[in-house]
C-alpha cells in the first residue's frame, strides 16, 4: 500500500469512526419520534409510535422462525423493591431505557445486558398510588430520558450519565396525586396526565417544554375547571371547554371530580390531536352526583399546542362502576368503498369496543368484546350506553339505616373488560389484538364525603371469576365487523401489553410467567418461554447488528393481587420478580 492510499484509508477510518460516534451519541429528535413505527433500529416512544399501534414491520422473527427464539440476556432490577413491572422498554443506539417499580430508571447496554446507570427517585413516605408502585416507561427527547414518579413529579435525566437535568412537581402527592404512565413527547413538549381518581383529585393533562421543564399548558379534565397556557412565563386563561362550571355535576362536586387521565395518551399527526382517556368521576357512589359528570370516563381529543379540548366522547356517562375510560385510543385507517376512514379504536373497561372518527369524535360503531355485560343493554346509535337501571348499585340513602345501598352483581368487574394493558393493531391482518378479562363483581354503595388525601369511593366490592378455567382472554377483533376472529384463554387475568409484527406474530406475556408468541391470523401458540415471574410489561422489538431482538419485563404485581377479591386468591402463589429478558434467533 503506498503512502497516499494509507492516508486515504486513515481519512476514511476517521470518517467512519466519526460517523459511528455521531450515531452512538445521536440525540432523539421530533422526527425520530414521529417516524418511530417504521424505523426498526430503535424504539423511541411508548406504543412503538405515538399512535400506539404496537406494530413492527420486522419479519426476521416470524411464524416459521419464532420457535427458535432464545434468551440472550437477562437483567435484574435488584433490591428488595420487587413489585409489579409494567414498563415498556425504549431503545436508542444500542442502549435500552426502562423503569422499575418505586420510580427507578435503568440504562442498559442492549447488546450485553450490562447496566450503564441507575436512577432512584427518593420517594416520600406518604405517596398514595392506588394500584401498586408501578411505572410504565420513559420518554426520550434530545439527550434526555424523561419519566414521572409516584410522588407526582416529572424528572429529566441525562441519557449518558443518569444525572438529573430538570425536575418539576406536577401536582401535590399529599392530595392523592401520583403518576405511573409513560409520558409522551409531541412537537418538543412532554405531555403527562395524573392519577388519583380514587382520592377525589382533579384530573389534568399538562404539557412542559421537554428541554427545560417549563410549563406550556394545563388542561383539567373535569368540566368547570379552567385551562391555562403560559406565554413568556405568564399564566393566561385558556377558557372553558364544554360549558359552565360543573354543568353536568350537582353542586360543588366537580371541584373534586376525579376523571384522572392516568394512563397517559396517544397522538396522531394526521389530525394533529392528542388522545387522552379519563377515569371515573369521584366518588364511585353515583347517587351523590346525578348527571353525566363531564369529562369523566371519556376520550378527549386535545390540541397539542394549547391544551384545548377539540372533541370528547364519553363511554360511561354517570359512571357507577369505576369504568375508567382511560384505555388507549389507537389511530388507524381503513377503507370503505375506496374511501379512507380516519378512525381510532378503544377497548373500554366497561366491556364495549368503540370505533370513532378521530377527526371529530363521531361514533362509527361499538360492540361488546367480552362475553358478559350486565350494566348496559347495548349502545344507541350515538354510542351512548342503554343502561340497565336494575344493575346500578343501589342508593344508600334509600336503605333502612342509610349506610348501605342494595348490592348488584355487575360485569365486567371494575378492573375492566380490559384495563391499562395496551392492545396492538396490525395493518397486515387489519385486526386488533386485545388483552381482556372475564370477571364480575358484587358492588354496593356507601355514604362518603371528600377529605383531602383520603380514599373517596363510597363503594364496596368483591371481584369473582366468571369461569373456573380462565379469566384472561387474548382476542383478535375485526374493528370493521366486531367479529372475534380467534381467542386464547388464560387461567390468570391478563395484565400485560401486546405487540404485533409483520412476521405474522402477536407477542404477549401472562401472570404465569410466560412470554408467548401467537400466529396473528389463527391464534396458534408458536412459542413460549417462562421468565420466572408474571409478565405484566409490554414487549418491544427492534434490530441491532442486523438481527431482530425482542424484549419484555417480567415481575408480577399491579392491581390484581391488591384489589382482586376472590381473584387475588387465584394468583396468590405467583412469585414476584424484576427482570428484563431479551431474545433473538440463533445466528
Ligand atoms: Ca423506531
Ligand atoms: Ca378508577
Amino acid at each position: 500500500m503506498n503512502n497516499v492510499s494509507k492516508v486515504k484509508l486513515l481519512k476514511l477510518s476517521v470518517m467512519v469512526a466519526l460517523a459511528l460516534s455521531a450515531t452512538a451519541n445521536a440525540n432523539v429528535t421530533d422526527k425520530d419520534i414521529s417516524n418511530d413505527q417504521m424505523t426498526t433500529d430503535d424504539v423511541v416512544s411508548y406504543g412503538l409510535g405515538l399512535r400506539g399501534q404496537r406494530y413492527s414491520p420486522l419479519t426476521m422473527i416470524n411464524d416459521k422462525t419464532v420457535s427458535e427464539l432464545r434468551p440472550v440476556w437477562g437483567f435484574s432490577l435488584g433490591g428488595e423493591k420487587q413489585r409489579g413491572q409494567e414498563s415498556q422498554p425504549l431503545v436508542k443506539d444500542g442502549v435500552m431505557y426502562i423503569t422499575g417499580s418505586y420510580s427507578r430508571v435503568y440504562a442498559i447496554d442492549a447488546m450485553t445486558g450490562d447496566e450503564l446507570w441507575q436512577y432512584d427517585a427518593r420517594l416520600p413516605d406518604g405517596i398514595m398510588p392506588c394500584c401498586d408502585v408501578i411505572n410504565r416507561g420513559v420518554a426520550l427527547y434530545d439527550n434526555l430520558v424523561i419519566f414521572a414518579t409516584l410522588d407526582s413529579k416529572l424528572v429529566a435525566l441525562n441519557k449518558d450519565t443518569g444525572k438529573v437535568v430538570w425536575k418539576k412537581k406536577v401536582e401535590d402527592y399529599k392530595a392523592g396525586y401520583s403518576i405511573t404512565a409513560a409520558p409522551i413527547v409531541v412537537k418538543g413538549k412532554v405531555i403527562t396526565g395524573v392519577a388519583g381518581g380514587e382520592f377525589g383529585i382533579v384530573g389534568k393533562v399538562r404539557a412542559y417544554d421537554a428541554l427545560t421543564g417549563s410549563i406550556v399548558w394545563e388542561r383539567p379534565t373535569v368540566e368547570g375547571h379552567m385551562g391555562y397556557v403560559w406565554e413568556n412565563g405568564k399564566k393566561i386563561e385558556a377558557g372553558i371547554s364544554g360549558g359552565a362550571p360543573g354543568k353536568t355535576w350537582p353542586g360543588d362536586l366537580w371541584k373534586s371530580g376525579g376523571a384522572a387521565p392516568w394512563l397517559g395518551g396517544t397522538y396522531d399527526k394526521d389530525v394533529d390531536l392528542l388522545f387522552f382517556g379519563t377515569g371515573n368521576p369521584a366518588p364511585w357512589n353515583s347517587h351523590l352526583r346525578p348527571g353525566d359528570n363531564y369529562f369523566s370516563s371519556s376520550r378527549l381529543a386535545i390540541n397539542p399546542d394549547n391544551g384545548k379540548i377539540v372533541w370528547h366522547f364519553q363511554t360511561t356517562p354517570h359512571d357507577g362502576w369505576d369504568y375508567d375510560g382511560v384505555n388507549e385510543l389507537v389511530s388507524f385507517d381503513y377503507k370503505v368503498n375506496g374511501k379512507t376512514i380516519k378512525a381510532a379504536a378503544t377497548a373500554d373497561r366497561n366491556g364495549f369496543f368503540y370505533v370513532l372518527n378521530r377527526e371529530n369524535g363521531d361514533f362509527i360503531r361499538g360492540f361488546p368484546f367480552v362475553d358478559k355485560i350486565t350494566w348496559a343493554k347495548g349502545l344507541d346509535d350515538k354510542g351512548r350506553p342503554i343502561f340497565d337501571d336494575a344493575n346500578r348499585p343501589g342508593n344508600p340513602a334509600s336503605s333502612k339505616d342509610g349506610k348501605k345501598g342494595s348490592t348488584v352483581v355487575s360485569a365486567p368487574s371494575f378492573l375492566g373488560g380490559k384495563n391499562w394493558m395496551p392492545m396492538a393493531y396490525s395493518k397486515d391482518t387489519e385486526l386488533f389484538y386485545v388483552p381482556s378479562n372475564e370477571w364480575e363483581m358484587s358492588i354496593w354503595n356507601e355514604p362518603t364525603a371528600y377529605k383531602k388525601g383520603a380514599a373517596y369511593l363510597g363503594a364496596g366490592f368483591t371481584i369473582k371469576a366468571i369461569n373456573d378455567d380462565y379469566i384472561g382472554v387474548l382476542r383478535a377483533i375485526d374493528p370493521k365487523t366486531g367479529k372475534e376472529v380467534w381467542r386464547y384463554k388464560n387461567y390468570a387475568p391478563l395484565w400485560g401489553g401486546v405487540l404485533t409484527t409483520a412476521g405474522n406474530l402477536v407477542f404477549m406475556g401472562n401472570p404465569e410467567g410466560y412470554l408467548m408468541a401467537f400466529d396473528a391470523k389463527t391464534g396458534e401458540i408458536k412459542y413460549k418461554f417462562n421468565t420466572g415471574s408474571g409478565v405484566i410489561g409490554s414487549p418491544i422489538t427492534w434490530t441491532m447488528g442486523g438481527e431482530q431482538y425482542i424484549s419484555v419485563l417480567s415481575g408480577w404485581g399491579g392491581a390484581v393481587p391488591l384489589w382482586g377479591g376472590e381473584v387475588a386468591k387465584r394468583v396468590k402463589n405467583f412469585n414476584q420478580g424484576g427482570m428484563v429478558w431479551t431474545f433473538k434467533l440463533p445466528k
